[in-house]
């Protein structure tokens, strides 16, 4: 997996490097502002390669389905054969479809054209494989579970002496890297063969470059290519271990902070948004956002009754639509001011589900802390500590600068291959020779002195263990927040329901009186 020190000079010798525009990056999914910057605002940079606004939003697609195939985690997808077990589980069909509401928020604009070639099959979307994040696929306790079991396009869960989380001594990389560099590579082959005009095209080159950011977000290369510059201090989040350059390239074993960071927010906009009124049938026979989600989750729920209260409250809304205001009232009036406000249960049902099911993951990432990897002689970092996708983290800005210029280069071949234009190297050669120790490679080398003089504060943080620690704290406790936030909307949203004891009530509470 790592080209020879030959390759990996020439490739950069023959080329200009580009220079990186001065904006500060973040990884998460969306579209960053001037302080953070996305997977979304890292491809921007592609524009100045000569892609289309609509070909840049083809590949984000792509490159968000990555990131949202992260719920589709072993823990969280119900086996084909197991009863339905909502909140436990849910199938990955159901999954699959949660995501399909947000991307169609999130892509309204490619959406609207095509349908077909953007929604979010299980296909397009697959589930969490950790060589697609490049993430350590350690487990977290000495119990080998078997993912496969689930469902088949899991990866095979991996033994504690597994070869593949070894350090190999030649690369000093952690070896599972290479099936990550193997995904990239499949991807951008598809990709190149697929064409510009295809949207699976877009999407695959997508699919690729997030990878491709990932190593320089989730590993430890950043941390190691400033201390190869003289930054000694700044921490390695790894003890030494036997290969030629002593610290070894690694990346951080999964935690779950992210998963709820990146569904607990949009699910709260649609199913505590205001914008609507959600007991005004305007559009007879329209599944709002929110209905949508909420059918989903009931779907997945053992008991079918409350799937059937709301589609209940369903069908009685589209008819409100024709009656008279005062009728209309007293229709809803019947409907959600039964005995048991079944309705109401039903939606608290849902809403409760999600938020044990978040709370479960926000438990499984605190596990994760404790270990110091710079001291204790450990290669397995978590990925809370290593991971510079969060604009908090020190080095978040420089992972970004590096990430935009593999992206832009790989992202200028994709162009040249398909314009066929002479002589332009194949894109997955390109992108796999940034799959190297910082040591075998020396393209960062000016950039990283360059930011990490303009950046001597940030630098400064990146050596004292207790500032990342904040960091990390910081994150926890946004996700915490995020959690409690939809806690206690869901209580607001529910109280709506349960203060409804009459038909006065009701006009009310649609009238706003
Ligand atoms: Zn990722």
């Amino acid at each position: 997996m790592n080209p020879s020190k030959n390759t990996a000079e020439s490739f950069l010798d023959d080329e200009t490097i580009i220079e990186p525009r001065p904006v500060a990056f973040r990884f998460e999914a969306g579209k960053g502002d001037e302080h953070k910057a996305t997977h979304g605002s890292i491809e921007a940079v592609l524009a100045s390669a000569g892609f289309t606004p609509y070909q840049i939003r083809a590949i984000y697609y792509g490159n968000w389905l990555r990131d949202y195939s992260q719920l589709l985690d072993p823990k969280l997808v119900r086996a084909v054969d197991m009863p339905k077990n909502f909140p436990d589980v849910l199938s990955r069909e159901a999954l699959t479809q949660i995501v399909d509401v947000l991307a169609v928020r999130e892509f309204t604009d490619l959406m609207q054209n095509d349908r077909e070639n953007f929604k979010v099959t299980p296909e397009r979307l697959g589930v969490y494989r950790p060589s697609e994040h490049l993430d350590n696929p350690k487990p977290a306790n000495d119990k080998r579970s078997d993912p496969k079991s689930i469902d088949t396009d899991f990866e095979d869960g991996v033994a504690p002496d597994d070869a593949s989380l070894q350090v190999d001594p030649e690369t000093s990389m952690k070896r599972y890297l290479q099936q990550g560099l193997d995904f990239m590579t499949a991807q951008l082959n598809l990709a190149r063969q697929a064409g510009p005009q295809s949207a699976d095209g877009l999407r695959t080159l997508g699919s690729a470059l997030h990878v491709l950011e990932d190593f320089f977000a989730h590993s430890n290369f950043v941390e190691l290519s400033l201390k190869k510059v003289g930054h000694d201090d700044v921490l390695p989040w790894t003890s030494k271990a036997d290969c030629k350059h002593a610290l070894p390239l690694v990346t951080g074993t999964f935690g779950g902070t992210d998963i709820i960071a990146s569904l607990a927010a949009p699910l709260g906009r649609i199913l505590f948004s205001t914008d609507d009124k959600p007991f005004e049938a305007t559009r007879p026979g329209v599944r709002y956002e929110r209905d949508q989600i909420i059918q989903i989750l009931l779907g997945e729920h053992p008991d079918p009754k409350w799937n059937d209260a709301h589609e209940t409250f369903l069908s009685a809304r589209d008819k409100w639509a024709d009656l008279p205001f005062a009728s209309k009232v007293e229709e809803i009036f019947n409907v959600i001011g039964a005995p048991g406000r079944i309705v109401g249960n039903a939606i608290g049902t849902a809403m409760q589900g999600l938020t044990t099911l978040f709370g479960n993951s926000v438990d499984d990432a605190q596990t994760v802390f404790g270990e110091d990897p710079n001291t204790s002689g450990s290669t397995d970092p978590s990925h809370s500590q290593l991971a510079k996708d969060h604009a908090e983290h020190p080095l978040h800005r420089l992972a970004a600068l590096l990430a935009e210029t593999a992206v832009l280069r790989v992202g200028q071949a994709m162009l040249g291959q398909w314009e066929q234009k002479f002589g332009v190297q194949d894109p997955a050669q390109i992108a796999a020779q940034y799959f190297t120790h910082p040591m075998d490679s020396n393209w960062q080398d000016a950039l990283v002195r360059e930011w990490a003089k303009d950046n001597p504060g940030l630098v400064m943080r990146a050596t004292r263990k207790s500032e990342l620690d904040n960091v990390h704290k910081k994150l926890q406790n946004s996700a915490e927040k995020a959690l409690d936030r939809f806690k206690n909307e869901s209580s607001n949203f529910l109280s709506k329901f349960s203060e409804i004891k009459s038909v006065k009530d009701v006009w009310n509470l649609i009238t706003g009186k």
